[in-house]
């Protein structure tokens, strides 16, 4: 039997409209990420992320780039969100999720949203991966709403920074079908230092934990060979171990287990801020992340990827070229 994600009966419930209730009730004072900045968005007045009522989408595209058993034929319907959360002086899609003012031009209904996962679908996509989702979780989860009663039902892809919140990672229990969150820093100077945020490791540990506590440990496979719910946490080795992947390993392998699905990159390269950047100017050395690789053989943790180091060579990022607004929309979507 083919597999029917859990979302479907929410909806026909009637719960997804009752998270959706309490999710947008979130935004009055905005908690939905931890910074907890107490701006009310339903009148869009904007804070940390710089995002009002109206979700602001950069581009939605099938894409090619994600772990094998997500990509399949078809791609994951990727639908990137503008601003974010966190201030990364690295981040390979600065243009989209730090520039504001730009951004907001790519403000788009629920309606139109809902319209892009429908056509992702439409084009033969496995899943919609919503990606940094964080800031907008209440209009992604109201424009479900509509898709779903529009036919949508390929399983959706949380794929964040996890600077998320419990509380409203609790009001997506049995929504998200597979979680793939970052495990960015270990160290919380160095995620203030780098992406200007308070206590990364404790609130990215708290909401993987949550995570894995809805969807298991072990991946779920459908027919087709690829996966319909699980957790991917995806680790990016940093120079000069600025993302202390050793204890983030450790972390892993002591609170989730050995059996823990993890995507270990090496495609960092210096761009934005960090170009300048004492210690993150360069790209990881071969022998920093042969040795990050050991480590996961030491540790026992055997599923998932990890990048040929020849990554880092040939990596470009998705927003280099910023002449492609919408990518893959309609010209007249309403
Ligand atoms: S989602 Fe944005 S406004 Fe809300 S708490 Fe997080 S940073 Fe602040």
């Amino acid at each position: 039997m083919s597999f029917v994600p859990s979302y479907i009966k929410l909806y026909h419930a009637g719960e997804l409209h009752r998270r959706v209730e309490s999710l947008e009730a979130m935004l009055g004072a905005c908690n939905i990420c931890p910074h907890e900045c107490g701006n009310n968005r339903l009148r869009d007045e904007i804070s940390r992320c710089y995002s009002g009522y109206l979700p602001v989408v950069s581009a939605y595209t099938p894409h090619f780039g994600e772990e094998p058993l997500l990509v399949g034929t078809k791609g994951v319907g990727n639908i990137f969100f503008g601003n974010c959360n966190l201030r990364c002086i690295y981040c390979q899609n600065y243009l989209i999720s730090q520039n504001y003012r730009a951004e907001r031009k790519n403000e788009v209904s629920f309606e139109q949203l809902s319209k892009m996962m429908l056509d992702l679908q439409e084009r033969g996509c496995h899943e919609i991966g919503f990606v940094s989702p964080t800031h907008f979780v209440p209009q992604i989860i109201k424009s479900l709403e509509i898709a779903v009663g529009k036919g949508l039902t390929i399983p959706l892809i949380y794929n964040t920074n996890a600077y998320d919140s419990v509380e409203v990672l609790r009001l997506l229990d049995g929504i998200i079908d597979i979680y793939l969150p970052d495990l960015k820093y270990s160290d919380e100077e160095m995620g203030y230092q780098y992406s200007k945020i308070k206590e990364y490791p404790r609130h990215a540990r708290a909401a993987i934990i949550e995570m894995r506590r809805q969807v298991g440990s072990e991946l779920l496979i459908g027919e087709d060979g690829l996966v319909k719910r699980g957790l991917i946490i995806r680790h990016l080795v940093l120079p000069n171990d600025i993302a202390g992947s050793k204890d983030a390993l450790k972390w892993i392998k002591t609170e989730l287990g050995s059996e823990t699905t993890m995507s270990v990159m090496a495609q960092y390269f210096p761009t934005h801020k960090a170009l300048t950047t004492p210690l993150l100017d360069r790209k990881v050395r071969q022998g920093e992340y042969e040795r990050v690789l050991a480590l996961l053989d030491t540790l026992r943790i055997e599923n998932g990827w990890a990048q040929e180091y020849e990554a880092s060579e040939y990596y470009k990022p998705e927003f280099e070229d910023r002449n492609r607004p919408f990518k893959g929309c309609p010209d007249n979507f309403d």
